[in-house]
């Protein structure tokens, strides 16, 4: 699955959800509670670090949540397991913990776009100059307004920048418009800088 399919299912599950994500971890939980049935969620602490949750499927599916870890990682790790259990129905039992493998990629990016969503954080994204290690204002005010750790601030602004220069044509030409639609940018300034065989096919 390439990062613009994965977006776009995730658009379509942050409007099953409807639309903007709580906040906070115990406002995603009762999101989760209230909107998606045959679905629990579960905390309990574990002496070990290294699992962060699991996602066991059934007639009632279980997310199963590391409690060890602070509210904010809780949020993400919950978001993340989501992806899992839309996007991977095939996958009956699921232990996360840090890995690289093809599903994990697209639970964490998918975890990612759900929480930070590109159209709203590219405006801020912006705003942070290219050496991000520097911002760490920034980063910090981004990572409050989104209700994620700094680190997952970090990689989006990374894995924004190369999804956004993506060197296809298309995706060139795509992700200037989305820049132009959800940056505010006024369109006709944006087609101006555009070639003209882009312009057509827009
Ligand atoms: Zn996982």
């Amino acid at each position: 699955m390439t990062k613009a399919e994965l977006y776009r299912q995730v658009d379509d599950l942050r409007q099953r959800l409807g639309g903007r994500m709580p906040k906070t971890y115990a406002g995603l939980l009762s999101l989760v509670d209230y909107a998606i049935p045959h679905l629990r969620v579960v905390g309990h602490p574990m002496d070990s670090r290294k699992v962060a949750g699991l996602l066991l499927r059934g007639e009632e599916s279980v997310i199963l949540l590391n409690t060890s870890f602070t509210p904010v990682s809780l949020r993400f790790t919950l978001a993340h397991e989501l992806i899992h259990f839309f996007l991977h129905p095939e996958e009956r039992q699921l232990v996360c913990a840090r890995q690289n493998s093809p599903l994990e990629w697209q639970a964490n990016e998918g975890a990612a776009e759900l929480l930070v969503p590109r159209h709203s954080f590219l405006p801020t994204m912006e705003n942070i100059c290219s050496n991000f290690w520097q911002e760490k204002d920034r980063i910090a005010a981004a990572a409050i307004r989104f209700g994620v750790s700094e680190q997952v601030i970090r990689y989006r602004i990374k894995s924004l920048r190369q999804y956004y220069s993506a060197s296809t044509r298309y995706a060139a030409i795509s992700a200037a418009r989305e820049q132009a639609q959800f940056a505010g940018l006024v369109e006709g300034r944006q087609r101006a800088s555009m070639p003209v065989a882009g312009r057509q096919s827009l």
